[in-house]
Order: structure tokens, then sequence, then C-alpha cells
């Protein structure tokens, strides 16, 4: 038996066929440009395939409801041609069968605590920061939809008071964590690519600052055994013992916990898969689903 998986991204929609087992067999991808361009590329991969379902891991807002009218719409997007766009509906059309759909930062976290960085935690978080910062939560075992679903990339942060930048989230300018922290935000905020940032350039202990003070929320809320750091912006590896240190400072020995306190280099760690969560994810979302059924 064969089963789709699509982690579809800002940046780019990768496509696979795996086992039941959640074995890859076949993967690729495509750029994430508008509806019209992507999706047929993406059709015409599965079309041969002969799967049994499909599981997708989809970047945000998604209406997750499955009695309401829009189920497996993508919603308010900040990607303009992607909103109101029906992706299961599209699929289910035009491949003919069952279409398994989460975020795919709920798909990422379900992959790292299936195969990755949390497979012996019940309480984990798992945050990307790339092109927009999306976090996903599973607690007791069980990933976090609620009313919708989580979305920790736009919680309102404490400015810097020595940062000027305005902030680009669409929806909040710059009161949200994306709106100052995303990989965009540092390009706009220092007028240079993450790649020409030195490793002791200042933007890296600003970033720190934003990501250690939503983590610290986190923590506060969710109470997570392990915390999981992935994204493009995260690849910038000298970040992380500063995100760390700053956590530890800020809750400022509150908590009194070992695991944050005296080994917090396995407490906020990155992703055990690297850039392929989102798949894994999106392969277990569907042959879970599609065992389930
Ligand atoms: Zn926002």
């Amino acid at each position: 038996m064969k089963f789709g998986a699509i982690d579809a991204g800002g940046k780019r929609f990768i496509c696979g066929i795996t086992d039941e087992n959640g074995n890859t067999l076949e993967k690729t991808s495509f750029l994430t440009e508008t509806p019209d361009k992507t999706i047929p590329l993406v059709l015409d991969f599965f079309k041969d395939k002969e799967i049994s379902a499909l599981g997708i891991g989809c970047f945000g807002p998604l209406d997750l409801n499955p009695d309401s009218e829009t189920y497996g719409f993508i919603t308010s997007s900040p990607k303009k041609p992607w909103r109101n766009y029906n992706i299961v509906g599209t699929f289910k059309e035009k491949l003919g069968v069952p279409v398994f759909l989460d975020t795919n930062i709920n798909a990422g976290l379900l992959g790292e605590t299936t195969w990755g960085a949390a497979k012996n935690v019940k309480n984990a978080i798992y945050l990307t920061i790339g092109n927009g910062i999306g976090g996903a939560a599973i607690v007791e075992n069980k990933l976090i939809h609620g009313l919708i679903h989580p979305e920790m990339g736009h919680i309102f942060v404490n400015r810097h008071p020595r940062d000027k930048f305005t902030g680009n989230c669409p929806f909040h300018g710059g009161n949200c964590l994306e709106g100052m922290a995303s990989g965009p935000a540092i390009e706009k905020r220092w007028n240079l690519p993450l790649e020409k940032l030195s490793s002791d350039h200042p933007a890296w202990h600003l970033e720190a600052y934003y990501i250690a003070h939503a983590i610290v929320n986190y923590i506060l809320v969710l109470s997570p055994e392990k915390i999981i750091l992935g994204g493009d912006v995260m690849k910038y590896k000298q970040l992380f013992p500063i995100i760390r240190k700053s956590v530890i400072n800020l809750l400022n020995g509150y908590l009194q916990n070992k695991f944050i306190f005296n080994d917090i280099e396995n407490y906020i760690v990155a992703p055990d898969l690297g850039e392929n969560s989102g798949f894994f994810g999106a392969a277990t979302l569907c042959i879970k689903n599609f065992k389930q059924k």
C-alpha cells in the first residue's frame, strides 16, 4: 500500500510517496508560487502513483473544523493568492482519495514526536523560524488544535528598547513575534540578506532576544518537556547558545526545574529530522488517519 505526503511550506511543496511504515519511496519538490502554477505540478506528480490516501501539512491559517463549510481551506494567509483556497477539496476531487490536512508546523511536530527529537516525551513545542514563524504544541501526547489551531508566531512581544524596526507582519506590524523576528524581518531591519550577517553581528543577539521571550511565554503556559527550534533562521547555529542563555536569564530562577537549568542543551534543541520533519509528519498524519478510518 502506498501513501502520499505533502509538506506545503512558504517556499516549497515537498511531495513524496511512502509505504505504510512511513519509509520514503520517492520524493520531489516544487516552488510555492500561486495555486495556478504550483498545484497542477503537484497533481501531475501524484496522478499515476496509485496512493491510497494523501496527507498534507500546509502553511496556514487553515480551516480544520470538519463541520465548517470551508473545511480544508487556506483562510487568511499572508500569501494573498492562496487566501480562501480549497486545498483539501482540490486534491480530493482530482486524485479521488481521502485527504488529511493539518498545519505544516503541526505536521513537523508530529514527525519529530514520531521519529525525532521529541520521541520520548508527551509534551513538546516545535517552533519554525523562517519566512514566517509557526509553532505547534503536543500536550499529553495530543496535538493542540482547539478553536482553530495555535498561531504561536503571532504572539505579541515586548519591543527591545533600542530596536527601531517597525515590523513587517501584514496583520500586526511590529507588535508580534513574526513581525519582528522572521527571516524577512531580520533582513529588512539590517538591510542585508541573512547570509551576509557575520556570526557576531548584533542581529543575532536581537533575534535571540525575541525568540527567548516567546519561548519563556510558551514554557510558562504549556510546560513543555522539550522545545525544538527549526526553520531557515535557526540554521545559523550561533543563535542556540544565546537563546538558551537568555531563556535562563529571563526565568531568573523561577520554576526550579533541573531539565531547564542544568540541561538546557537537551531542552532547547534543533530538529532531529532537519528539513524533513514536516514531510514525515504529513506521512504520519496520512497513515494514522487512514488506518483509523
Ligand atoms: Zn502577526
